[in-house]
């Protein structure tokens, strides 16, 4: 039996609570299937650590993660770090030191969910964002000179690579095949941006020809908000750069009605590392330790997680699994605006996988 090695990362706020009630509901299916079986490590890194130890993982992290087969991740934030240190200390660390490059969202109004747009059925409403997420807007390149004089200057370049652009857009035009609707929205911005976004259009023409049974058109980002509202139906797949898939996805979570259900994968399609799986909210220190952290959110991550150590049928079980949880309202958290704990949710997910076996 195939032993799958899992390292879980909680990191801070309620990613403490999410990320064992994601790590609980992989056991039990694990249990059901008896197909695969599953070895967690745990690393306590994140804001706590950063207190002891001044940085928010181990400088040789990253090698103790090598060998696993994927990473299961809550969030990074702390209230008394600044942004910028516990993202770039833990999470783009990670992202960035395993190119996991292609950062995949899907949404989707799950049963039961009191989504905000009431002209919208779920059947309209199936989406899957491909974020590219190792260079762009946030390439971390720039500087800032003369700084606090009035002549000072800052600067944040948005590097885009030829061989960074052509393997998102390959990756995504591959995972629009794969869906049944075939279809790939290309977003942009090169009316304003000159130079890279002109680039990217170019490198989408050039990489559509390798996929003529894929139908996909190019769309401005502003003018992609408002079809995401307006039009969502005409959507499926939608590729875009690191900071407009950034905001966009924020967008679909809330669409598809709430923050807590949204899942993520940040995803090294060469598979030469391990990739990571996480809910796309953050610590949300406001609700933590009381037990009201949505935990779908997660346990969708784990669905993509599932479906990338090719586990297809636990993964399908599992997003049945969630579908049930999500229809039945007594069963949901706060922000869904029912009175479940995190516990009882997690806790009725894995009898209902248990009673699927
Ligand atoms: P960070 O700084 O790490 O991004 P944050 O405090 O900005 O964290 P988010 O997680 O981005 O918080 O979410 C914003 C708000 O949405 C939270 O304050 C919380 O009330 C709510 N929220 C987010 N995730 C969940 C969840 N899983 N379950 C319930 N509510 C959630
Ligand atoms: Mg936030």
């Amino acid at each position: 039996m195939k032993t799958y090695k899992i390292a879980c990362i909680p990191g801070d706020g309620i990613g403490k609570e999410v990320v064992p009630a994601g790590q609980k509901v992989l056991e039990a299916l694990a249990a059901s299937t008896k197909a695969f079986a599953f070895e967690f490590e745990n690393f306590d890194w994140g804001g706590d650590y950063h207190r002891q130890h001044g940085v928010m993982m181990p400088e040789n992290g990253l090698d103790a993660l090598r060998n696993k087969d994927a990473i299961l991740f809550g969030s990074a934030g702390d209230p008394h770090i600044p942004d910028h240190i516990t993202l770039w200390g833990l999470r783009l660390k990670i992202c960035q030191g395993f190119d996991q490059y292609a950062n995949v969202r899907p949404t989707r109004i799950l049963p039961g969910i009191d989504a905000p747009l009431k002209r919208c059925t779920p059947a309209q409403l199936d989406w899957v964002i491909v974020r590219e997420n190792s260079e762009g807007e946030y390439s971390g390149v720039g500087g800032r000179a003369h700084q606090g004089h009035p002549i000072e200057v800052a600067t944040d370049v948005s590097m885009m690579t030829r061989a960074g652009v052509e393997r998102i857009m390959r990756y995504a035009f591959r995972l629009a095949q794969l869906r049944p609707r075939k279809l790939l929205t290309v977003v942009t911005k090169s009316n304003a941006q000159r130079h890279a976004m002109v680039m990217w259009d170019e490198i989408a023409l050039q990489i559509s020809k390798e996929f003529p049974d894929v139908s996909w058109d190019k769309e401005l980002v502003d003018a992609c908000t408002a079809r995401m509202v307006n039009r969502p139906a005409t959507l499926d797949t939608i590729v875009a750069t690191n900071l407009h898939a950034d905001i966009l996805s924020d967008l679909a979570a809330a669409l598809a009605g709430s923050l807590g259900i949204a899942p993520t994968g940040n995803i090294d399609p060469e598979r030469r590392y391990p990739s990571m799986f996480e809910p796309i909210h953050g610590s949300a220190f406001d609700i933590m330790g009381k037990g009201l952290a949505n935990p779908v959110g997660t346990f969708w991550s784990c669905v993509m997680l599932l479906e990338h150590l090719g586990e297809n049928a636990a993964a399908q079980q599992l997003m049945q699994a969630i579908e049930q949880i999500t229809a039945n309202a007594a069963l949901h958290t706060r922000d869904l605006g029912g009175t479940a704990t995190t516990a009882q949710v997690t806790q009725a997910i894995c009898e209902r996988i248990a009673a699927t076996a």
